[in-house]
């Protein structure tokens, strides 16, 4: 599912950008706590779709997770040698390599507890905008709702994320909780950097 570039507001024009349009997974159940660094292995392409948070007053991006049966489901396509586009693109990837992708992911979803989380603060006050309609007014707007705008960006054909600038991707644990930002990827040793960050605390009211 691709996101939009941004939202419009149909009345007063104002735009409405994500803070964030990636993330990554640690899928680390289990294992060593997180340090300065991490291997590439264990992080995972966060599957995202667009939400408005109301606790935030903006738009954000919300984890997007499926039932469990359509994680068993991928898996079995995938088994069977076919391609998948959730929880994440196999197109590319050899069968073995694309069942030990989907596999984690449908490994972690078996454990997963919390509601998908906004990526803005972490919290689960959200409406979701990729449904039909969900005709979102802003604040000092009375006439105007909010819709998607997408614009093609051409190839990347870079070394990937985390080569020439840190990437800042947030890193989530397997319950969503902001653990990290990854900056730095070294192609040598398959690592990542990672510095500290956690998700802003709002006052409640
Ligand atoms: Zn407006
Ligand atoms: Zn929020």
């Amino acid at each position: 599912m691709m996101l939009p570039s941004h939202y419009t507001c149909t009345s007063c024009g104002e735009n409405f950008e994500f803070a964030t349009r990636e993330a990554r997974y640690h899928f680390n159940r289990g294992g060593d706590p997180l340090g300065s660094q991490i291997s590439g292995a264990k992080v995972f392409h966060a599957p995202l779709r667009p939400g408005w948070c109301k606790d935030c007053a903006t738009i954000c991006t919300v984890e997007d997770i499926a039932t469990i049966r359509a994680f068993e489901d991928a898996y079995g396509a995938v088994k069977a040698g076919r391609a998948v586009e959730y929880p994440a693109e196999t197109e590319n990837l050899t069968r073995e390599m694309a069942m030990d992708e989907v596999g984690a992911f449908l490994r972690w979803r078996l454990e997963r507890r919390h509601a998908p989380r906004a990526l803005c603060c972490g919290g689960s006050n959200y409406q979701l905008l990729d449904v039909p309609q969900p005709l979102l007014k802003h604040a000092g707007c009375d006439f105007g709702v909010i819709e998607p705008r997408y614009f093609m960006s051409g190839p990347y054909n870079g070394p990937g994320p985390g080569a020439y600038g840190p990437a800042n991707f947030p890193l989530l644990s397997e319950e969503g909780d902001l653990i990290g930002l990854l900056t730095w990827f070294d192609q040598e040793t398959g690592l990542w950097k990672v510095t500290a960050a956690e998700y802003p605390v709002h006052d409640q009211d």
